[in-house]
């Protein structure tokens, strides 16, 4: 593989490249806007100069809470052009989590959907924050078009390929949330890496229907097609019906989505009227793809080659990749290290264990990033020499080939979303009426696993208070979904330890 071929590898150096490579050809489609890659690259030089003539400079932190749009991707590229770090925000974050990374990052500059200026925390939340700016559809409402009117600013900004590009915050096992910084260098790797290893060229057409905010989204999605030069169609929103039909009509050829989207398209009844022959990579990942998928996918769409890839945010990506030719046997698994990556399976002492023995994954290679924002304590903790200690149980055979069993950390995975146990009990804990709580996961055909919480409380209080308080606190997705109220204590271990394996035992007897 021809790892860092671009000099310097930054972000804005591969939309460059695309340009020079297929400048009229079609690179951004969203509704009824198509854009070639030169009309990207002026968009976003423009763009770029509309921030800069905002004040902000190379290291700025640019926050973007904006769903799936042309105007997130354009934003990304003119602020790599400019040196500034985007900070990467959920438009399913309330409130409160929207201000804690505005405050934790020192945002300057906020570009918003029009639509959730209600959930913006109000004031001035952090010093650093000059202004805000709304993104909408309808020009009346959006002030995108101001930040597009400027005359293209010349002058190059110097951009080291270990600057920061992006911060996206991944809650964790204890405390809060921490921002995981992304550096041009690494996503140009993990880029390179799906262009090379999936044989990706300007030829092939990819939909991002993942939400972009996410490390899926930003590189499996937007950075792996910039690399190549190829088509991304945006879907505002994944609806599987409506995915089908634009797979279809846009003669898609690759995807990355998490298995949850693909175990809803198989449950539409019309899948097989849909001409889906163009389809030839799916991509999946974020979570474990039952076989059985894997297995209805490639009977229902022969010339479909299903890699999984398993990663992370702390990863920019992919760690590992299925190889092309699959045996049956392998099916199981997370596929092979990629180019570059090493992977370890370590004992709960940090020793090395053997192949074939169970272990926590260690992660290592160009992809991994350097560490947390302003978070030495929390870097030093998760990352060893450069290798980023997953928490995830797996194990390596002798042919290399991973596989990932179970996880250490106390999360839950719905549909690809991570939710952290303590992230929820600890909002639950800030109701006076709640002594303790614990988050579980409740598994689901569909999505893998899905929210429950055990709550006890010393009066009566219904599940439903409890859920509204987590749902003015929360993310929507992270809101137990199931909860049960208790008077009586939870099953504790001789440390003090919550029992959780029993209390998921109760739940699914
Ligand atoms: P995104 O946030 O865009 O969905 P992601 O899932 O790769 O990306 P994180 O949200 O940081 O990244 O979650 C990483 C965790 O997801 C891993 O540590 C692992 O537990 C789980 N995971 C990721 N990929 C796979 C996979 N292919 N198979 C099983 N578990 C996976």
């Amino acid at each position: 593989v021809p790892l860092f071929t671009d000099r310097p590898p930054t972000i804005w150096a591969m939309v460059e490249a695309a340009v020079a490579r297929n400048g009229d050809g079609e690179a951004l489609v969203c509704g009824a806007v198509r854009l070639s890659w030169r009309q990207v690259a002026d968009a976003a030089a423009r763009i770029a100069s509309g921030l800069h003539a905002k004040g902000l400079c190379r290291g700025d932190r640019l926050a973007l809470l904006l769903g799936n749009r042309i105007e997130f991707v354009l934003t990304l590229l003119a602020a790599a052009k400019l040196g500034l770090v985007t900070v990467l925000l959920s438009t399913r974050q309330q409130t409160p989590e929207i201000a804690y990374v505005l405050n934790d990052c020192g945002a300057r500059l906020l570009l918003h959907e029009a639509a959730l200026a209600g959930r913006l925390p109000a004031g001035d939340v952090t010093p650093e924050l000059a202004g805000r700016i709304a993104v909408d559809d309808d020009p009346a409402r959006s002030g995108f078009a101001a930040l597009t009117d400027q005359p293209v600013h010349s002058e190059r900004v110097e951009i080291a390929e270990e600057d920061t590009a992006m911060i996206l915050y991944t809650s964790g096992t204890t405390g809060r949330p921490k921002g995981a910084m992304l550096a041009h260098c690494n996503i140009v790797h993990s880029s390179m890496i799906y262009e090379a290893c999936l044989g990706l060229t300007a030829a092939d057409r990819s939909i991002a229907a993942v939400p972009l905010g996410h490390v899926t989204g930003v590189v499996a999605n937007i950075t792996s097609m910039v690399r190549c030069a190829g088509t991304l169609i945006i879907m505002p929103e994944f609806k599987a019906g409506d995915y089908l039909k634009l797979a279809a009509r846009e003669r898609v050829t690759y995807t990355v989505m998490v298995p949850a989207m693909y175990n809803l398209c198989l449950l539409q009844l019309d899948f097989d009227s849909h001409d889906l022959s163009s389809w030839r990579i799916g991509g999946f990942g974020g979570a474990p793809m039952p076989v059985a998928t894997i297995e209805r996918l490639a009977a229902k769409i022969p010339g479909l080659r299903l890699v999984n890839a398993y990663g992370s945010t702390e990863t920019t990506s992919p760690s590992t990749l299925m190889p092309p030719v699959l045996t049956a046997r392998h099916l199981d698994s997370v596929g092979l290290p990629c180019p570059g990556a090493s992977i370890l399976v370590m004992d709960a002492d940090g020793r090395e264990l053997p192949r074939g023995e169970i272990g926590e994954i260690w992660i290592g290679g160009g992809q991994v990033i350097k560490g947390y924002w302003n978070r030495p304590d929390a870097t030093a903790e998760s990352f060893t020499a450069g290798y980023w200690h997953s928490g995830d149980l797996g194990s390596i055979d002798a042919d290399n080939f991973v596989r990932v069993f179970d996880r250490q950390k106390d999360m839950i995975n719905r549909g690809g979303l991570k939710i952290y146990s303590a992230e929820v009990e600890s909002v639950l804990a800030s109701h006076p009426a709640v002594v303790e709580s614990a988050i579980i996961a409740r598994p689901c055909p569909v999505l893998g696993e899905r929210v429950h919480a055990v709550v006890v409380t010393r009066e009566p209080t219904s599940s439903e208070t409890l859920r509204s308080w987590c749902a003015e606190r929360l993310s929507d997705y992270k809101v137990p979904e199931t909860l049960i109220v208790t008077p009586d204590p939870l099953p504790r271990n001789a440390n003090g330890k919550v029992m959780k394996r029993q209390l998921r035992e109760a739940l699914t007897a």
